[in-house]
């Protein structure tokens, strides 16, 4: 028998006391922010002095019946998150590619979240959705990319990527028999997430060419052309290139252009990955970006070279048709949200539906503070890449070749067991932990990365670096 509405009312009053603390009232909210922001400025301030990296195991996170205060929860936060693992935060961190997360998109994310605005369709928020159209738009120019392409904020470059490949699989019609004899090629320096991608779309069993490098690890286009000519008398399919604006070990560039008209006079779908090196198109070496404006899709990571909190990837394609080709999808109880124009609605063109108004974070900060203070920045870290090149040849470690962008790599040259010892030299400066660096293997040899790209690293993190170095190299020896 269903419940009269008398009890029904009892019941209400009595769950409402116990959900009600999930909406705190004025002065609950004011001592919950204090506590948060109070433990945010202390953690700014100190950045400047702590460790890059710290080795521990997590403790003391589990989810049970008992209840904490928030000011517990940061003691808890504090010593699992804030000090342990690499502090990505800190000018410190020059691993894998740093990022930094700048305070005013912390902020956007908070007012994001509070407001919570549907940013998946135009209907449901016209204003949150164009804002996260305008950043798109705002990249198109930087790009010069046609004000007919279509894009997508997404949570990071693997997703973009996802999104790019898919767009260029349905434009080429690779289903079926048709993915065996497809070809891709790439340089040996692609980011890994591209040959993942084309794992869960479904071209696992395409052919991928690895083209031959020139010294400075960039892809060499007469060897390209010869591959695609080869490929093509074998009977096979060539359909995609990747080229990499910035690859993730070695900060070389592609030649973009002269990759550009190749692909495009084989008829091939030519795809740029921009997500560590992309925004590096605002500095003085914007040159080295020449023919990025011929991509057919294009990734770039404000989360990477604008220094934006983790979060926040951006895709550009051309064939629109292609990205709603699989994205897009009408459902009954959509219909109030449906808008004449397929391309406004960021959900038609992203496999996201409900998603967090990413936009927020990467418009707030150019609205505040333009664009010149993001330049600076980017020119600090290419010449700071250079700085350390310097210092540690004065030191006597070799180098590798002079990178297009902020990226590099260095080894000391021991007189036997090279990997080995640079194995161990990297093991110590982990242990040291003072800057983060990490390790690659370059043309067959262990080498140790420097990733310059957070924007809190400056000249006096490079001279600790350095230190940290020979107080590691001593230690070994
Ligand atoms: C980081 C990176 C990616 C992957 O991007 P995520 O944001 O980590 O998913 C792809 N390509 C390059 C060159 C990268 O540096």
């Amino acid at each position: 028998m269903s419940m009269d509405n008398k009890s029904i009312i009892r019941r209400l009053e009595e769950l409402d006391k116990i959900s009600i603390i999930l909406d705190p009232d004025e002065a609950q909210r004011k001592s919950m922010t204090t506590t948060v922001m109070d433990y945010a400025n202390q953690f700014i301030e100190g950045l400047p002095t702590v460790r890059s990296f710290t080795q521990k195991q997590p403790k003391n996170i589990a989810i049970t019946e008992e209840q904490h205060t928030l000011q517990q929860l940061m003691d808890i936060y504090q010593y699992n998150v804030a000090e342990s693992g690499i502090n990505a935060a800190s000018g410190g961190h020059l691993g894998y590619i740093p990022g930094g997360g700048i305070y005013a998109s912390g902020l956007a994310d908070y007012l994001a979240a509070i407001t919570n605005p549907y940013a998946g369709v135009y209907f449901a928020s016209p204003g949150a959705v164009a804002i996260e159209n305008e950043v798109i738009h705002w990249l198109k120019d930087l790009f010069n990319f046609p004000a007919s392409a279509t894009g997508n904020l997404t949570s990071g470059g693997s997703v973009s990527t996802l999104i790019a490949f898919t767009a260029a699989r349905d434009r080429y019609g690779i289903k079926n028999g048709r993915v065996q004899g497809s070809v891709i090629y790439m340089s040996e320096q692609v980011h890994h997430s591209t040959q993942k991608a084309l794992r869960i779309i479904g071209l696992e069993d395409a052919i991928i060419r690895y083209v031959p490098l020139d010294e400075h690890h960039r892809m060499k286009t007469s060897a390209l052309e010869e591959m695609i000519q080869k490929d093509i008398s074998l009977r096979l399919y060539p359909f995609m290139v990747v080229a990499t604006a910035g690859t993730t070990d070695t900060g070389a560039v592609d030649p973009l252009d002269a990759i550009a008209d190749i692909a495009h006079s084989y008829n091939l779908w030519f795809h740029v990955d921009g997500a560590y090196g992309g925004f590096f198109i605002m500095t003085s070496k914007s040159h080295l970006f020449k023919g990025i404006e011929k991509a057919d899709s294009l990734i770039v990571d404000p989360h990477k070279s604008l220094f934006l909190p983790y979060g926040l990837g951006a895709v550009l394609i051309k064939d629109y048709e292609a990205v709603l080709h699989s994205n897009q999808y009408a459902a009954s109880y959509m219909q109030d949200a449906m808008s004449d124009d397929l391309l406004k609605n960021p959900s038609n063109v992203s496999p996201e539906l409900t998603k967090h108004f990413r936009g927020l974070r990467m418009w707030l900060p150019l609205q505040l503070y333009g664009q010149a203070p993001f330049i600076a920045c980017l020119e600090e870290k290419l010449l700071l890449t250079t700085y350390f090149r310097n210092r540690l040849l004065e030191i006597g470690f070799n180098v590798g070749p002079e990178p297009d962008l902020s990226v590099s790599y260095f080894w000391y040259p021991f007189e036997a067991d090279s990997d080995t010892k640079n194995k161990q030299l990297m093991d110590a400066i982990h242990s040291d932990g003072d800057i983060f660096l990490s390790s690659s293997i370059i043309d067959h040899r262990f080498v140790i990365r420097m990733a310059i790209l957070a924007f809190r690293t400056k000249r006096h993190t490079i001279d600790r670096a350095v230190c940290m170095i020979e107080r590691s190299l001593k230690a070994i020896q």
